[in-house]
């Protein structure tokens, strides 16, 4: 994952530097999150990620707002989250536009086009919030599969403390039941 100084050798901004064909870093830069005495003099950003964005912003045919990309574990933690949020790795976005939820919601309901090209560039979560869709590349769950939450219609108290702590992945528990229960069944047999 590169990452991207936010000034040049002589300390000026590079805000204004394309990372991809839709977004420049000054628009990451603007949805960085820290406390006041962390400095941050750059973001991590996933190429994939990038990816995605500019795949959306196409089909969307509409300007994308980034609301939210790198924040610190200080800051998290300071806003009553966990501090392990995928935001906190630069892993996630938190992206808003007319139409965006929509299409987004749309697309992991129907398991449609738009779903399947945004999993091949390594999308494994989806949160669906009223004004704004959370999208990051956390790897997928260990028996495949994605994290998605819809917090639609919550309250705004609950929805800040809420984002990116998607639902846990109980695949594993899950496959070692599977395996004891087999187990048990081979056991029982040899008897
Ligand atoms: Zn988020």
């Amino acid at each position: 994952m590169k990452v991207y100084p936010f000034y040049d050798n002589e300390g000026k901004l590079l805000d204004y530097v394309n990372v991809s064909e839709h977004f420049t870093l000054g628009e990451f830069r603007k949805a960085c999150f820290h406390l006041p005495n962390e400095n941050i003099t750059g973001v991590p950003i996933p190429l994939n990620l990038l990816y995605a964005m500019d795949y959306l912003r196409g089909k969307l045919g509409n300007p994308i707002v980034i609301n939210s990309h790198f924040r610190t574990i200080g800051h998290e933690k300071k806003q009553g989250r966990s501090g392990r949020s995928q935001h906190t790795l630069g892993k996630a976005v938190d992206l808003s536009g007319t139409g965006l939820v929509d299409l987004v919601a749309t697309a992991v309901k129907e398991k449609n086009e738009v779903y399947k090209k945004l999993r091949e560039f390594g999308i494994n979560a989806f949160g669906i919030y009223d004004n704004f869709v959370h999208i990051d590349v956390r790897p997928k769950k260990l028996l495949g599969g994605i994290y998605y939450w819809d917090k639609r219609g919550k309250k705004k108290s609950e929805v800040n403390k809420d984002d990116d702590d998607a639902p846990q992945d109980y695949s594993i528990f899950i496959f070692i039941i599977l395996v004891t229960l087999l187990f048990k069944l081979i056991l029982k047999k040899k008897k």
